[in-house]
């Protein structure tokens, strides 16, 4: 069976890493990015530049979005350039960036007015997993929709997890990283207060790790600290757009997210003294930038 032609709308860390994946595994490619200059090893490589997500998405069968937050996503899809107005009836229509679910759900009300299907799927994996395929969508939609979609969703991911009706993987994907943020922030002060204390480093890392406390997200956390490289994976201010999107999320269903919002606060402090565009671990240099007593 042919191969759906395939449009990326974002080329930031994870939609290039994707747009690689599908090129190797010959996809009829077609890639979008605001900055042109992020798609020039594409071209090289085979895949068509559109101009716009208008004419981008003209070209596929199957269209795929990976930008920052929700305004970005806005423009993406929206507007005369935009995605929506260049899909074809009964076109796929994906949305993989991690979004608040009251703008999926808007999205998802303009993809069905343009006959379109659609689907929310947000990933969890970062930078490598995006270019090994060892992504795991978080999926909301149409069963027959998401069928459209596994040809695709298996180069990209390992798992594909259908979680109900439009908008559950975006909801899923912000309570998911709410705990990780919510872990490495705490991390952040726990290293604060053993730089304060004047406990050893290298030996207070290696038994939290080791530990009980010892997650998956504060095993990366440390080994960032560790290695003291902060080049990003995922960008820390988009972890902080997820804890804000997080507590929206909460708040529209009266569950107050207090430690989300302490965690935002930490991150959000990180964001003033310039670790923004570093990745999230980055959270984790406050304790040097700590004023002394
Ligand atoms: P990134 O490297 O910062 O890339 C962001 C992308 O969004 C770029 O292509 C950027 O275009 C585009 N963009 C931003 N504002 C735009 C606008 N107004 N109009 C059009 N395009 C716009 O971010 P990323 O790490 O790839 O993350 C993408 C999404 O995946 C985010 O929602 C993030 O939360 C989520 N995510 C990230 C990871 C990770 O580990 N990195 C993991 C899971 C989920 P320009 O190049 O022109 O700026």
């Amino acid at each position: 069976m042919s191969k759906s032609h395939v449009a990326i709308l974002g080329l930031g860390i994870m939609g290039s890493g994707m747009a690689g994946r599908l090129l190797s595994a010959n996809f009829p490619l077609t890639v979008y990015n605001r900055n042109r200059e992020k798609t020039l090893p594409f071209e090289g490589a085979g895949a068509f530049v559109a101009s716009t997500p208008r004419e981008a998405a003209s070209k596929a069968q199957i269209t795929i979005s990976m930008v920052a937050n929700d305004a970005a996503s806005r423009d993406v899809w929206l507007g005369d350039t935009g995605a929506l107005a260049g899909a074809a009836p009964n076109s796929l229509l994906i949305e993989c960036s991690t979004l608040s679910s009251g703008w999926i759900r808007e999205l998802a009300a303009h993809a069905e007015a343009q006959g379109c299907r659609f689907l929310d799927a947000p990933v969890t994996g970062t930078k490598p997993h995006a270019a090994s395929g060892e992504l795991v969508f978080l999926v909301g939609g149409a069963v027959q929709a998401l069928e459209a979609a596994e040809p695709v969703f298996s180069v990209l991911g390992r798992d594909t997890i259908h979680l109900g009706p439009i908008g559950s993987g975006a909801l899923m994907k912000l309570v998911n990283n709410f705990l990780c943020a919510v872990q490495a922030a705490s991390f952040a002060e726990a290293l604060s207060l053993i730089d304060a204390g004047g406990l050893d480093r290298a030996k207070a890392l290696s038994i939290l790790t080791k530990g009980a406390p010892g997650s998956g997200i504060v095993k990366r956390v440390a080994d960032r600290v560790a290695d003291n490289d902060y080049a990003p994976n995922f960008a820390l201010r988009w972890m902080a757009k997820d804890l804000s999107y997080a507590i929206a999320e909460g708040s529209n269903r009266n569950v107050p997210l207090q430690t989300a919002a302490a965690a935002l606060s930490v991150f959000q402090r990180a964001i003033d003294t310039g670790h923004s565009d570093e990745d999230f671990s980055a959270v984790a240099r406050l304790s040097s930038n700590r004023p002394k007593p």
